[in-house]
């Protein structure tokens, strides 16, 4: 896919995909330094990163949230849904440290203003609890974990968005437990079919119910030994 391609199918402005190329680039030259992500090359990144992070916005409306991007890694979904929705307030946290420079280089190039980093465990952000109104994760872990890990971050009615493969719906049924757990309430699925083949993509939209119990998330050697 090409940039021409992502502007069309999203409606992007020049200035945005202008922003878009920028950190195409600034991946593949920092690929070289430090590993990033196995996909460079400019088409690729376009369509299994960039028109993959911006996806949701087809069935979902991106406005002012307070959005965590919980495992951002790279910057996906989290810094290009803050490029392309200015409205959001955007926080990338990542539990390592190494990609943050990448992501401050991004940020600065790109003059992007609404994005604050974090680089810890999500499980230990006690005082970020009930605190947003969104979370998204992207190839972050199995969903009861990303259920176990995000919701206590949501206030009420916040949202919870899993970005899943073509195994969605049955890791939402296998979630049962995680989702009455955390008092939470699937709201809907979408489905759509990768460009180029890329296979299928389901993502999967939540709605927290209720405050979150205290024993929640438990420590992660607990979670990954048994998750919910
Ligand atoms: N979302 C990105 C990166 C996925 S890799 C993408 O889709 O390309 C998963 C990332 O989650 C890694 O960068 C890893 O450091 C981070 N991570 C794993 N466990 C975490 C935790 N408990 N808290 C915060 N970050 C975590």
């Amino acid at each position: 896919m090409t940039f021409e391609e992502l502007q069309k199918a999203f409606s992007l402005e020049e200035g945005t995909i202008e922003k878009l190329r920028i950190y195409a680039k600034l991946l593949k030259e920092w690929n070289e330094k430090i590993n990033l992500t196995s996909i460079v090359e400019e088409e690729e990144v376009v369509e299994k990163h960039i028109y993959d992070s911006l996806l949701p916005s087809k069935v979902f409306k991106f406005t002012n949230q307070n959005l965590i991007d919980m495992g951002t890694g790279a910057g996906f979904p989290g810094l290009v849904l803050a490029i392309c929705f200015p409205e959001l307030h955007v926080t990338l946290l990542d539990a390592t440290k190494k990609k943050f420079s990448f992501l401050e280089e991004v940020v600065k190039q790109t003059e992007t203003k609404n994005v604050t980093f974090l680089c810890a465990r999500a499980e230990d952000l006690r005082t970020f609890r009930e605190h947003y109104d969104m979370v998204t994760a992207r190839g972050f872990s199995a969903l009861q974990n990303i259920i176990e890990l995000g919701v206590p971050l949501l206030k009420v009615d916040g949202i919870l968005l899993a970005y899943k493969g073509d195994k969605g719906m049955e890791e939402l049924r296998e979630s049962e437990r995680a989702l009455r757990l955390l008092r939470t309430r699937f709201s809907n699925a979408q489905k759509e079919e990768l460009p180029g083949g890329a296979g299928m993509r389901i993502n999967l939209f939540f709605k927290k119910q209720e405050k979150t119990m205290a024993r929640y998330p438990r420590p992660w050697n607990q979670i990954s030994k048994h998750s919910l």
